[in-house]
């Protein structure tokens, strides 16, 4: 049985005392699950957020680090200030790093050899744009994000991955992948990892679906075979609909 997760991508949003307030609430309303469930506050709220959940099942990442250990990078977060914290999960690759800050498959490389030499476990984020998918490319590009950033890894270190597919075009748009199209991808995704490594080691990896998940679609999309859970942006945000969310798995 493979490890369920629903996870919240807070983004640049909540100050501390909404930080707070949003997570006492989801650890008062939390429902008995099989599945983890993981917040990503921005970087200042993140210790908060640790001390907070102490005694919580919800657990908390980071939503990016820096592959360097320290040293001159104004404006970075390294994974030992992470681990330092009690923030041993880090989401990599999400579509507007890659697309507002420039990082690409080379620079994600590097950031997941660091959190694993780390012994962090890793939300790996890809997914294709729009105009990839109306061009038929979409399993082209996202099986070369998979090779370029995570092939060269051998199988343990698979054991700290999670991967995130999450189409460009869904999210934070309101628009969804089907159930079909996500499952479509998921099974390829699969079957890519399944030729590089095993069959095992590919049944074996969570692959989360990200982009636009609501309490509407959650249950459609999560019931589907090959996902195993959802990164959740906007929904996230607010305790019901996260909470539903989770209920949905
Ligand atoms: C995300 O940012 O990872 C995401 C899936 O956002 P949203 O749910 O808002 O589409």
């Amino acid at each position: 049985m493979r490890t369920q997760i629903v996870a919240g991508n807070w983004k640049m949003n909540k100050n501390l005392e909404e930080t707070e307030a949003l997570l006492s609430e989801l650890s008062a309303k939390l429902p008995d699950t099989n599945a983890e469930v993981i917040v990503a506050p921005t970087f200042v709220n993140l210790a908060s957020a640790v001390r907070h959940l102490q005694s919580s099942v919800v657990q908390v990442a980071a939503q990016n680090m820096h592959f360097e250990e320290s040293g001159a990078f104004t404006g970075e977060i390294s994974a030992d200030m992470l681990l330092n914290i009690g923030v041993t999960t880090v989401i990599l690759g999400h579509s507007e790093r890659r697309s507002l800050f420039n990082e690409d498959d080379a620079f994600l490389a590097k950031k997941v050899q660091t959190a694993l030499a780390k012994d962090m476990r890793i939300i790996f984020c890809f997914g294709e744009e729009l105009e990839e998918r109306k061009n038929n490319n979409h399993f082209a590009v996202v099986s070369s994000q998979l090779k370029n950033a995570l092939f060269n890894l051998d199988t343990a270190q698979w054991q700290h991955l999670v991967l995130a597919y999450e189409p460009v075009w869904a999210i934070g748009t309101g628009e969804t992948a089907t159930p079909e199209q996500a499952q479509e991808m998921h099974a390829f995704i699969r079957k890519t990892i399944a030729e590089a490594y095993t069959p095992e080691l590919a049944d074996e990896v969570t692959i989360l679906y990200g982009g636009s998940v609501k309490p509407t679609n959650a249950g459609e999309i999560f019931s589907q075979p090959d996902v195993d859970g959802g990164l959740i942006g906007g929904a996230s945000l607010k305790c019901d609909d996260f909470i539903a969310i989770v209920q949905a798995i």
